[in-house]
């Protein structure tokens, strides 16, 4: 037996055995919740997005739904999910897909790879999980798993690399009768054993074979290239409350917080106005955010703002720092 059968046999086994038992992984998937459920986890862990998962199901149960939702309905649900341009995406696809394909996701790779929102990692997990194609998908587990396994030492966010991995992926998946088995078996191999500190190298099925574990470099794998420094950056937000209302706009530019409501912005630290907490730091996968919170008057703020009660809030979309301030204040 080759090497790659060898090794998409064990991690077939492994799935068979191990896998998490989770809403979206039917006998016969459906194609909507499979998407749903990738996009909602490519920058989420599982506990995290599964109830986002639910709600966001129950509100539009067909991508028909989804297409026609209010942005503001679909951003609210949406609040503390982050990436908000998923979501925006999302429904953008859905729209596509209403247009273009009577509402029904289309079955092919390829073609998935033209919805908005649909890159080659959730191209390659619909059409696997559900219509059987035999692409592999690629996401930080498998880079994992493949590089330590294979000993595979070309950085993995390098074009060269991704190249590289995908073929390698497509090369492991030839073998099988269940490509979505396989491709969910090796991020869930990933995700649950060979873990990115403490992978379980005692107890692998894979490791009498497995190029890192037996030549001790199971901690240098995968190879990444460092990425540019983080920059930082500080927003002043200008909070005004009247009659247990706070004043909020909407965020129209383009940009992450496109779409979401928050606190008029000000200019600077204002003059007249007093500080509500310390600054707020908020992580971006590339800089850091330094929030500060001003309760200042109506005359500091401007632009094109509204006051909301504590009931209306809940239907607005969000960044989570500001929705965690207003949940504390109002
Ligand atoms: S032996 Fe260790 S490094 Fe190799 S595949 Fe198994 S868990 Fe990963």
């Amino acid at each position: 037996m080759d090497r790659f059968n060898r090794f998409r046999i064990s991690i077939e086994e492994y799935y068979s055995t191990h896998k998490r038992d989770l809403p979206w992984r039917k006998e016969a998937p459906v194609p909507y919740e499979v998407w749903l459920s990738e996009i909602i986890l490519q920058q989420t862990r599982v506990a995290q997005g599964t109830p986002y998962y639910h709600k966001i199901l129950a509100a539009f149960p067909t991508i028909a739904a989804l297409a026609y939702a209010e942005e503001d309905k679909l951003l609210a649900l949406w609040t503390g999910l982050g990436y908000y341009n998923r979501a925006r995406n999302l429904q953008k696809g859905a729209k596509q897909i209403v247009a273009k394909y009577q509402g029904q996701l289309p079955e092919k790779y390829n073609e998935l790879l033209n919805i908005k929102g649909i890159g080659p990692y959730t191209a390659a997990a619909i059409a696997s999980i559900c219509f059987q194609e035999k692409i592999g998908v690629v996401d930080g587990n498998v880079y994992r798993v493949l590089s330590r396994y294979f000993g595979i030492h070309t950085a993995t966010n390098s074009s060269a690399g991704q190249k590289e991995f995908q073929n390698l992926a497509n090369e492991c998946i030839k073998g099988t009768k269940h490509p979505g088995q396989y491709n969910q078996g090796i991020m869930e191999f990933g995700a649950l054993l060979c873990t990115p500190k403490k992978p379980n190298c005692m107890y692998c099925p894979l490791n009498d074979t497995c190029h890192a574990f037996n030549t001790g470099s199971v901690g240098a794998l995968p190879v990444k290239l460092k990425k540019g420094k983080r920059t930082k950056e500080t927003l002043h937000f200008g909070v005004v409350q009247k009659a247990e209302k706070m004043a909020l706009r909407k965020r129209e530019t383009d940009g992450i917080w496109a779409g979401l409501y928050e606190f008029p912005q000000l200019n600077d630290a204002p003059e007249h106005g007093q500080l509500l907490e310390e600054p707020v730091l908020h992580k971006l996968s590339h800089k850091d955010l330094y929030c500060s919170f001003w309760a200042v008057s109506e005359t500091e703020i401007s632009g094109d703002y509204s006051f909301y009660s504590k009931e209306e809030v809940q239907e607005l979309g969000m960044p989570i720092i500001i929705a965690d301030f207003v949940a504390k204040r109002l």
